[in-house]
């Protein structure tokens, strides 16, 4: 049973957004029967329902805005048969890599390894990884989902699929509408395709349709060798050379491309500054070349002679981009990987620490971090875009980000409050031309609460209608998640 919110609970109010919102009471349920204890309390009671996993979510889905709040993070179960495991989805991403079979891997990656396994299938969240596996989607071979009216669904990838866009879910038989799907790396909104596989559709819903209270993961066999490379180059011009010729020759390298990440010379300077911190938590910053931006590599392969061979192939190119091979940062064992790994997540975790340093003065002010992709072909045009715009608005800025799939986090860090004002005027102009360019305002954090006006943007009044349909299909009442990813009408 539920508990009246009490001011130790405070934490519970907040997610990695920043932003804080309210609530009455709160539940900690251990199994799936508590689970539905709690709906059916909500429900003779009318509270709305928050559902929160770690609350590591940046885009504001678990902070409450009134009602019962329903924290997963104690169903923490994980159980491993062969080459998937069986977990509750409170287990955190470090939980499930621990657990994990010798031998194998679980590919989804999002930077924060304190996210739960609901949160992230809610946000079907990606990481550097996905630009070869693919988001968590394409790593959950079922799910067991609570219904808003108690039901629960049991969803088999592969078994329990839609007739076309006939889906029959509990005591629901309907149509499953189409929906606009930008063809860029997405995280925006409901997902629905005919013959579809119906775990799908909960995977991205962020909460609003069901409650995860069990997954099915798929392992994938672990790569005999990995090798990563940072590759420091003279500007934004010779980054997107390089991240187009990696791209281009991807097919043909030796080893298959795994990630292709981005930190611009904001942010290694921004790491070296804070060297004092990072190595009070045992993270040392490497020697960086100053003024230069970064493109991190990383192969996966059968061999070491074929993750080498692709890394030296990528290497090569670097003279006439006008980048020195051998300022290059090689890490070709787990303990280097490890190093890079860590050093690479200080950036938005160092971020965070100091928009809290920055809100002590002026509380009025939150991160703006992008979360946009646009096409292949747009890449050039996005970097020039937000290079061009921050340079005439002087806003202090870091740009790092998922650069393989054309997909940046422009980080704006407010000075005050006239800064966030005219950071969240670019943003909007931002999201309007990438709308237009046919990318995506969310591509892996999701729409939550922050981004619900950017979201009818970019799917239009049309789409957002249907989503509110099938949302009522499935939640009469209005009861999960109210706030989150839908616009109120
Ligand atoms: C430093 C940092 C780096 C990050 N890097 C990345 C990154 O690289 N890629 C990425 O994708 N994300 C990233 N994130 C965002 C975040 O970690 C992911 O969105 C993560 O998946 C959220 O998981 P969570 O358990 O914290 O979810 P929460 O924040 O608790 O919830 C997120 C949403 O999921 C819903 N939800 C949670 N559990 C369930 C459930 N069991 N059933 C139904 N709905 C549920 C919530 O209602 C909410 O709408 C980063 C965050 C931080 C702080």
């Amino acid at each position: 049973m539920s508990e009246p919110l009490q001011p130790s609970h405070g934490d519970y109010l907040r997610d990695e957004s920043r932003r804080t919102g309210h609530a009455e009471q709160i539940v900690f349920p251990r199994s799936e029967e508590d689970v539905l204890a709690a709906l059916a309390e909500a429900r003779a009671n009318r509270w709305p329902v928050t559902v929160q996993g770690a609350r590591t979510g940046v885009a504001g889905g678990a902070v409450p805005e009134g009602g019962l709040i329903l924290n997963l993070s104690r169903l923490t179960a994980i159980e491993a048969a062969g080459d998937t495991l069986r977990v509750e989805p409170g287990a955190t991403l470090n939980a499930i890599r621990a657990a994990t079979p010798p031998g194998y891997f679980f590919a989804p990656d999002p930077t924060e390894t304190t996210a739960s396994i609901g949160g992230m299938i809610a946000c079907n969240s990606s990481g550097a990884l996905s630009f070869l596996h693919g988001p968590t989607r394409n790593h959950v071979l079922g799910l067991r989902v609570a219904l808003a009216s108690g039901e629960v669904l049991d969803l088999r990838r592969g078994r329990d699929q839609a007739r076309g866009r006939a889906a029959t879910l509990g005591a629901w038989q309907g149509e499953l509408p189409a929906l606009p799907q930008p063809a860029v790396k997405n995280a925006a909104g409901y997902f629905t395709a005919p013959d579809m596989d119906l775990c799908d559709l909960f995977i991205g819903a962020e909460g609003t349709l069901g409650i995860v209270t069990a997954a099915t993961l798929r392992l994938l066999p672990a790569p005999a060798a990995i090798v990563g490379l940072m590759m420091f180059l003279p500007s934004t011009a010779a980054v997107v050379d390089l991240v187009n010729a990696l791209r281009a020759g991807r097919t043909a390298s030796p080893a298959p491309l795994a990630a292709l990440e981005y930190f611009d010379s904001r942010c290694l300077r921004f790491l070296q500054d804070r060297a004092a911190i990072l190595a009070s938590k045992g993270i040392a910053v490497p020697a960086l070349p100053p003024g230069a931006a970064c493109v991190y590599a990383e192969w996966h392969a059968p061999g070491a002679a074929a993750a080498e061979a692709a890394m030296l192939a990528a290497a090569e190119q670097l003279p006439d981009l006008g980048a020195n091979p051998d300022a290059c940062i090689l890490a070709d064992n787990p303990h280097e990987l490890e190093k890079l790994k860590l050093f690479r997540h200080a950036v938005p975790e160092l971020v965070n620490a100091e928009i809290d340093e920055r809100r002590r003065q002026h509380p009025g002010i939150i991160k703006l971090g992008t979360d946009m992709s646009v096409p292949d072909d747009h890449l050039a045009d996005v970097c020039a875009l937000y290079e061009r715009d921050l340079a005439a608005t002087g806003l202090d800025h870091l740009i790092f980000g998922h650069i393989g799939a054309n997909h940046l986090h422009v980080n704006i860090l407010p000075r005050n409050a006239d800064d966030y004002a005219a950071g969240r005027e670019l943003y909007a102009r931002w999201a309007a031309q990438i709308i237009a360019w046919g990318g995506s305002i969310s591509a892996e954090h999701g729409i939550g609460k922050l981004k619900r006006d950017l979201f009818r943007q970019m799917a239009g009044e049309k789409a957002i209608a249907d989503m509110r349909k099938l949302k009522q299909h499935l939640d009469p009442t209005g009861l999960l998640n109210p706030g989150t990813l839908l616009p109120a009408p």
